[in-house]
């Protein structure tokens, strides 16, 4: 599963300082979570199903084959949440032979004819309807949904959005649709016949054996995966799609896209074979299962879920190809649940608390397909975010990677599961090396494949492969919690010729890490690298040396897990930006710089790094440059119109375009007024919004131009803006449905609460501020519940202050609306 980080990530500080202020201990936090006892095993469930759009239920029927563990038993326990039960049987050869049963709403506990041995299989037939909407108990409601089955807009009363059922297991919520022992460590075969409306397409695990049409204007797909996975792993997905074919190997690699999207599905999806290649040879394991699709979905509770051979991305993935022209920004969503494929799905984590064998290396297969294919920098800038994304929440630190011991299991998908689970296994590779990393991968999916493991497990595959023992790793990094907050100092003698580099560890929870490094001395233009271990609350280095190093590097991999106070001279940071060379080296020493730009050789090393060879390097540089700073604005000048006129990332070009933009130069007009017409959101809105800097009136028609496209991204909000500050409200609604079509992103997110105010604020006609005002706090709807709250209390906030202006406007009326409607 990946989390849609945006929501997390912006609002994750609120969130916890909410909490920690006034919920005391909670109870659950004191039950250990022991792996879920094996009774019966699971092995083969048979569905049919079909759908009642109007009450959006299923109606199913499901043969499930079992078979007792080791001990003998004459009883079945099942996961079923919320069913309406009609039948609850045994199969004896055509027989159906009633059972007795004991049926709360959530569990389903069967008396078996006879006590069965673990010899013997025996078959439970189960007539049942599903009630997703119904359910009393819906799991972790608190953190996510867990209907288990969605339907979405199932009356087709919603104008503009398609009809779609789709499911979601991960983590207990499949028992919601068909009865089954919901728990990772249950695999079985499967298979699923749907019968849905006609016109509709399905997705489900495996194969499609047959298609059958009915005579009521139904269909019958059949699906069948013969290799055995984890319930929460089954998935079905029926819509109005377009499905556009490729291939990995003879396998059949398919996307599933809203057919408006069909022209692009290819430049979305498209590296997905490569990406399957790329993952079979580094893991020396094939890509496991029969196919491959991914499918989006409207309001999915998650960024994407890996079902097996079916992975369900959120429909943010569907970028135009005015967007696309920026770049694909969910190509790491579809690298993650790839890689789920054979971490999480072919070898499994045996309980949730052990996800991080499913979610950390699928985080970190991210770093891994960024570095292939789009170089060291690429792989290291997903690698240093990722760390971001821990660090940003300060309950993080507190928590182990493992956690036996939790509230409830949605809060394990974290980003300690994630970004830090990632990061150590990023640090592991580097200590080992990559051919022991590999190979200790590969002993591991070749011991664990279709079967379940723990942590453990993954450190006896890397000790059996190095013949190192690594419980200290284990121990520090998985079932310890933290990390290093290093300071480092640098001493030279010149008399005695000698450097000394003191690492202290100054995190206050005084635990001490232990971590071996890469020291780099660089003296004279030559690199000599030194490998250490720090193990004290202190660490001493000695370096000697002929002629005082330009520069010491701690860390020469950048790769340690950690937040340091690093004191190196500026005069260090410029050699380092020019001779280190990793992108970590470079970003470090453009942060730098950027602090310190009294300094002529700062502002000089800053103006070097427009030309970095790293797009978001350049990018944060044309931010972080004062260009108020002597000779910076001159100086900047030709390098920006470079960047502006011919970078090959267009992100870098509007940025560039909006820097020059504030030079407010007649001379750049005619650039200015070409690139409105680019076909990147990002080179045109930025273009837009620089031409109105010089001239607004001009720049406002261009604006009426360009409005007769549909627009997303810079130059949707700029052109916005524009009409909103013109008070065209003949454009409003035009603006409000422009809005509605955009997926859910981060700029969405960023930017919805004042460019409504702005609008709600211009417009005399109440009409249009209902219209306006039920559309944006509408906004926050489909969002879990924790940022819901988050953003509505934002959009709020803009709110009061329109509704405050509208009464001192005498629009009492739109005032007292306003005020109604907040949520
Ligand atoms: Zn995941």
């Amino acid at each position: 599963m990946k989390r849609l980080l945006i929501c997390l990530f912006s609002f994750s500080l609120i969130i916890v300082q909410a909490q920690d202020s006034t919920v005391p201990v909670n109870p659950a936090l004191l039950i250990y979570r022991a792996s879920f006892p094996h009774i019966n095993d699971l092995v083969h469930t048979k569905l049919d199903v079909r759908f009642d759009y109007t009450r959006s239920y299923m109606y199913g029927k499901a043969w499930i084959t079992l078979k007792p563990h080791f001990y003998p038993t004459d009883s079945l326990s099942l996961d079923a949440k919320g069913m309406d039960l009609k039948a609850v049987s045994l199969l004896k050869g055509k027989q159906l032979l009633p059972l007795k049963y004991n049926y709360d709403g959530s569990t389903l506990n069967i008396h078996l004819d006879k006590t069965y041995r673990n010899t013997e299989n025996y078959t439970i037939y189960i007539d049942y309807t599903s009630k997703p909407y119904e359910l009393k108990v819906r799991g972790s409601a608190a953190i996510t949904d867990a209907r288990g089955l969605y339907f979405i807009n199932p009356l087709g009363t919603e104008k503009d959005k398609p009809t779609q059922i789709w499911t979601q297991g991960e983590t207990e919520s499949n028992s919601a649709w068909f009865p089954t022992i919901d728990k990772p460590d249950q695999k079985c075969t499967e298979e699923i016949s749907m019968t849905v409306p006609a016109k509709y397409v399905t997705l489900s695990n495996g194969k499609l054996i047959s298609q059958a049409k009915n005579g009521d204007g139904t269909r019958t797909d059949h699906w069948k995966m013969d290799l055995p996975h984890s319930p929460y792993l089954f998935f079905m997905g029926v819509g109005d799609y377009a499905i556009i074919r490729d291939s990995y190997k003879g396998k059949e690699v398919n996307y599933y896209v809203e057919k408006e999207y069909a022209s692009v599905a290819r430049q979305i999806f498209g590296l997905t074979p490569e990406m399957m290649a790329f993952y079979s040879r580094i893991l020396g394991v094939e890509y496991p299962w029969v196919k491959y699709s991914q499918m989006t979905a409207r309001n999915f509770v998650s960024g994407a879920m890996e079902n097996t051979t079916a992975t369900l991305h959120m429909d943010g993935l569907q970028q135009d190809a005015r967007e696309l022209a920026d770049g694909n920004k969910y190509e790491d969503y579809i690298a993650h649940e790839l890689f789920h494929q054979w971490f999480g799905d072919l070898a499994t984590t045996e309980s949730w608390s052990n996800i991080t064998l499913n979610e950390s290396f699928a985080n970190f297969s991210e770093t891994l397909w960024f570095e292939y294919k789009h170089g060291k920098d690429a792989g290291d800038a997903v690698n240093y975010h990722d760390i971001e994304h821990y660090l940003a929440d300060p309950s993080n630190p507190a928590k182990n990677l493992v956690r036996f011991y939790y509230a409830d299991r949605e809060s394990l998908f974290d980003m300690v599961t994630y970004s830090k689970g990632g990061r150590i296994l990023n640090m592991l590779r580097n200590y080992v090396g990559d051919s022991a990393f590999f190979k200790s991968l590969n002993l591991y999916l070749e011991n664990f494949k279709f079967k379940n493991a723990e942590a453990q497990n993954l450190r006896m595959a890397f000790e059996q492969v190095t013949g190192q023992d690594l419980n200290w790793y284990w121990n520090q990094w998985y079932y310890g919690s933290g990390h290093p907050i290093f300071d480092i100092s640098y001493q030279y003698d010149d008399s005695k010729k000698m450097a000394l580099v003191v690492i202290n560890q100054v995190q206050e929870t005084g635990k001490i890490f232990r971590i071996p490094m890469a020291i780099d001395v660089y003296e004279g233009g030559i690199r000599s690298r030194h490998k250490v271990w720090l193990d004290h609350a202190g660490d001493s280095f000695y370096f000697p040396y002929n002629k005082r190093p330009d520069l010491i590097n701690v860390d020469g991999d950048k790769i340690i897990l950690c937040q340091k106070q690093d004191h190196k001279t500026l005069e260090n940071f410029i050699y380092q930006y020019e001779h280190a060379g990793r992108y970590l080296d470079r970003r470090e020493a453009i942060e730098y710089c950027a602090q310190h730009q009294d300094d002529p050789a700062a502002r000089a090393l800053l103006i070097k790094a427009l030309k970095d060879p790293y797009f978001e390097l350049k990018n944060m540089t044309m931010n972080l440059i004062d260009y108020e700073k002597p000779g910076v604005k001159v100086a900047a000048e030709p390098f920006l119109l470079e960047l502006a006129s011919n970078d090959p990332d267009r992100t870098v070009q509007g940025n560039a375009i909006g820097q020059l933009g504030a030079y407010k130069k007649e001379e750049y007009k005619d650039l200015f007024l070409k690139k409105t017409a680019d076909s990147s959101y990002s080179v045109a809105g930025n273009a837009l919004a620089a031409l109105s800097l010089l001239d607004e009136a001009h720049a406002y028609q261009v604006a009426k131009k360009l409005s007769k496209s549909p627009a997303r991204g810079d130059l949707f909000f700029v052109m916005s803006t524009l009409f909103i500050l013109e008070e065209d409200t003949a454009t409003f609604e035009q603006i409000i449905e422009g809005f509605q079509k955009i997926p859910l992103g981060e700029q969405k997110v960023a930017e919805a609460p004042q460019l409504f105010a702005g609008l709600i604020a211009k417009t005399k006609n109440t009409d249009q501020v209902k219209r306006a005002v039920d559309v944006i706090t509408l906004f926050s709807e489909d969002f879990p519940p924790g940022e819901k709250k988050e953003m509505n209390k934002l959009i709020n906030s803009y709110l009061k202050q329109v509704a405050d202006l509208k009464v001192s406007q005498g629009l009492k009326e739109q005032a007292d609306y306003i005020n109604k409607m907040m949520r």
